[in-house]
């Protein structure tokens, strides 16, 4: 895909047109990742973080509880995801550096060792040192979204860093033998669509392993949380994200792509499905204990704060409803060969 049809597509509203690209990306779902819709347990382990976002509610000058699970609260975590037989958990925090490098070593021993869990990591900017250090102790993927690729806006909204220094970490991720994952969100106050289509196109040139885009959910005790989207910029919509992720099928179609949690909350009846039915393929559900949930408040309203054998129920019903089935093992990336042999 071209740039320019990328841009033609986010900015289409023809709704039978845009049938023709949700049948089309669901098709090269279908053909290079199949039925299978992958569950990975998300543990929220700190919401410590040293940056102070724009955008986001656990951002260091916000005056807020904060919160850093212990090695027995992470692995009885990852107890539940194994007997609810998801394949992989999934690490997330603030940047948090009283996570110490050792601390996240023993963590991911532990969870390789007792469940044989793939590991995914997303803990923000740490360093390449560190990174090598989790590799070598079992870690399979970092997540690490650019969030925009409009130098200009990531700057304002995510001071302290830019997409390029994010991408250069998440390469040297991936020649430390990590998959890779980024993704965007979508309708930042200020994004325009021909950024998110130069979003779009750098999955494509980064080759991503996963990747999740999810809408801007202003959160009202942060710096965006009254901005409202203007003329000709991205709307921060189901239907926009829904766009992103049947485009990014498109142009990655071997990627891990979930329906992620900030989709679901934008539409709680039906946000998961609409990704699952664009091109995506993974689901996370929340493992995180119930009574620090609430304080992973990177946005208000996340979808699955409920229980966790709720939402396990609700995923298994939406998932057979739309004729998909539970993938069963780690989910690695599916490689065709290219080599020609
Ligand atoms: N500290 C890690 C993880 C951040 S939380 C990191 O920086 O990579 C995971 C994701 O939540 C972020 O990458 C961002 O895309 C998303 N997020 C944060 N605030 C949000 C908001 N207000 N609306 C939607 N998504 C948000």
């Amino acid at each position: 895909m071209t740039r320019s049809e990328i841009l033609n597509w986010l900015q289409e509203d023809d709704s039978h047109r845009l049938r023709e690209l949700a049948v089309a990306a669901d098709r090269v779902r279908r053909e290079h990742v199949g039925d299978e819709v992958y569950l990975r347990g998300l543990i929220e382990i700190s919401n410590y973080c040293r940056c102070n976002c724009l955008y986001c509610g656990i951002r260091a000058s916000r005056r807020i509880e904060r919160y850093r699970l212990s090695e027995d609260e992470i692995i009885g975590c990852c107890r539940q995801a194994a007997e609810l037989g998801y394949g992989t958990v999934v690490l997330q925090s603030g940047e948090d550096l009283g996570l110490t490098a050792g601390f996240i070593s023993r963590v991911i021993s532990r969870i390789r060792d007792e469940y044989g869990l793939a590991v995914t990591l997303s803990l923000g900017e740490r360093t390449p040192a560190e990174l090598a250090v989790w590799r070598r102790f079992g870690a399979d993927r970092y997540l690490l979204k650019h969030e925009t690729a409009d130098a200009r806006l990531f700057h304002e909204v995510h001071p302290g860093s830019s997409p390029e220094q994010r991408i250069r970490l998440l390469q040297r991720a991936r020649e430390l033998g990590y998959e890779i994952g980024s993704g965007v969100m979508v309708g930042i106050p200020g994004q325009t669509y021909e950024s998110l289509a130069d979003d779009i196109m750098l999955f494509q040139e980064l080759d991503l392993d996963m990747i999740g885009s999810g809408p801007f959910i202003p959160h009202p005790d942060t710096p965006l949380g009254q901005v409202d989207c203007l003329a000709g910029e991205a709307p921060n919509s189901d239907l926009m994200t829904a766009k992103v992720i049947a485009l990014s099928r498109m142009v990655c179609p071997e990627a891990n792509i979930p329906a992620t949690t900030a989709l679901a909350t934008v539409n709680p009846e039906a946000g998961r499905e609409l990704g699952l039915c664009w091109g995506a393929n993974v689901w996370m559900p929340d493992l995180t204990p119930e009574r620090y949930r609430r304080l992973y408040d990177i946005y208000p309203g996340k979808a699955d704060a409920v229980s966790i054998h709720q939402s396990h129920e609700r995923l298994l019903a939406s998932i057979t409803a739309i004729g998909r089935r539970i993938g069963s093992g780690a989910g690695n990336r599916h490689r065709r060969h290219t080599d020609g042999v």
